[in-house]
């Protein structure tokens, strides 16, 4: 079968499309094989292809942890999905049995893996994986659209309905509009009734995300987020800040934040290391939250949205397996607004 591959860490020469990969076989009756059609990028691969301390790939690594595709054979005990079922990839494995994965955070799981960095990734032919690792979605649905879905919508479901627990009527600010994560993340803050602030340096994206419901519009490279929020809102703030900017952006999304704030960080591109006045966290009893992916049942929960038309998964550019380098070097730019997604 063909896969996109690096068997080195480097730079976008390091890509390398195989045609010359054993077809995976079914090894417990739980699995699936999945004929993948569609994959997409997410900042992961970008790391992965650079490489991360304390992650070793086992060459020709398949890269990616995005996708989605069709059941082409299952194990002898799959029971929720058949043999041509259109499915989406959760892309996070886990025991299943710990006292992490029991009680609803199985991204805590001692064993917890993502494929395409601690586990084969999903750009490639035919991958097998447990049967709770796929959920079924209605065939007419785009299989590029779909590949789009898992990643980010479970990140941001689980960070703005298991964390925040945002609620109809408040204010919700997403840094960096325009990622998947934060595309996730408005979304669903408006299905949930919150009135969504979202910043980017660019104002063709602000613009985009206005026609996606955005209710208020920031250009972080024109002013400070957190004044220009407190001087909108009278210095009340905003009740949620979505980060995962990090250094850069952390004083400004405190500063933003008002009384009985929550702040949820799902990462640190800018930079891992933080300052904050502990007397402003007290006064304001504020919350402060890291969230990393998510569960089965938030994967299961998000994907039922995005089933029934009420979560879209929102595609940049759609670019062939035999230009996958193509794809990474759209995601390097910065430029995207939605997924990168990589057809099969
Ligand atoms: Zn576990």
């Amino acid at each position: 079968m063909r896969a996109l591959t690096i068997s080195a860490h480097g730079g976008l020469e390091q890509l390398q499309l195989r045609d010359d990969l054993p077809t995976p076989e079914i090894a417990a009756s739980s699995d699936v094989r999945v004929r993948m059609k569609a994959a997409a990028l997410n900042r992961l691969d970008l790391w992965m292809l650079g490489g991360l301390p304390h992650i070793k790939i086992a060459p020709p690594w398949i890269v990616g942890s995005d996708g989605a595709g069709v059941v082409e054979a299952v194990g002898d005990a799959v029971t929720s999905v058949k043999v041509g079922d259109h499915v989406v990839l959760n892309p996070g494995k886990s025991c299943r049995q710990c006292e992490y994965c029991t009680s609803g955070d199985s991204p805590l799981c001692l064993k917890y893996g993502i494929m395409g960095e601690h586990y084969s990734g999903t750009i490639c032919e035919q991958l097998v994986v447990p049967e709770w690792n796929v959920v079924p979605i209605p065939a007419h649905i785009p299989m590029t659209e779909a590949a789009a879905f898992p990643l980010a919508s479970l990140t941001a479901w689980r960070m703005m309905v298991s964390k925040a627990r945002v609620r109809a009527g408040e204010h919700v600010l997403i840094w960096g509009i325009g990622g998947g994560v934060a595309l996730q993340a408005l979304q669903i803050a408006k299905a949930l009734g919150a009135h969504t602030w979202v910043t980017s340096g660019s104002d063709d994206k602000l613009a985009r995300a206005k026609a996606l419901g955005a209710d208020e519009v920031i250009n972080h490279a024109q002013v400070d987020v957190g004044k220009e929020v407190r001087n909108r809102t009278s210095k009340r703030g905003v009740d949620v800040v979505i980060d995962s900017v990090g250094e850069k952006t952390w004083g400004q999304s405190l500063f933003a934040l008002g009384k009985r704030g929550r702040l949820v960080t799902c990462g640190g591109t800018s930079g891992p290391m933080l300052q904050m006045d502990v007397r402003r966290l007290f006064w304001n009893q504020w919350t402060i939250m890291g969230s990393t992916m998510g569960n089965e049942e938030e994967f299961a929960a998000a994907a039922g949205e995005f089933a029934r038309g009420q979560l879209h998964a929102i595609v940049d550019s759609v670019h062939d397996i035999a230009h996958g380098a193509d794809a990474y070097a759209r995601l390097m730019s910065g430029e995207q607004f939605g997924k990168v997604v990589v057809s099969l």
